[in-house]
């Protein structure tokens, strides 16, 4: 399943990031997806409640922020919020547009314990 594969390299990423910092313990994983990234956030926590426990982790959690799809104008060079598919400037009526925010599934924050180096 695709967003299982995502999860899976998520919890890679997360791992490597951990052992960068020496963490001792990881509680919270936060990711950003997009209406555009075609990934299904209900999806996303199934396969993360599936997969974290064979993870080195099993208590943490998994926030999800879902963003809004922001749009750049190169016509009036306002930025707006589309709230549907309909990709049309909402200040000055232009479809041609730039995608600022909303196509992705990304990786916004790791929350974790770091050893004392002491
Ligand atoms: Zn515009």
């Amino acid at each position: 399943m695709h967003e299982e594969s995502l999860v899976r390299s998520l919890l890679h990423q997360v791992e490597d990031l951990a052992q960068q910092h020496h963490a001792t313990e990881v509680e919270d994983i936060e990711v950003e997806i997009g209406p555009l990234s075609g990934v299904e956030p209900l999806l996303v926590r199934e396969a993360f409640e599936r997969l974290k426990d064979g993870c080195k982790w099993p208590s943490c959690t998994l926030t999800i922020s879902v963003v809004g799809l922001m749009v750049f104008c190169n016509q009036c060079s306002g930025e707006s919020e589309l709230s549907s598919f309909q990709f049309v400037c909402t200040h000055c009526g232009s479809t041609s547009l730039r995608i600022l925010s909303g196509d992705a599934f990304r990786l916004l924050n790791v929350r974790m314990q770091i050893e004392n180096a002491g």
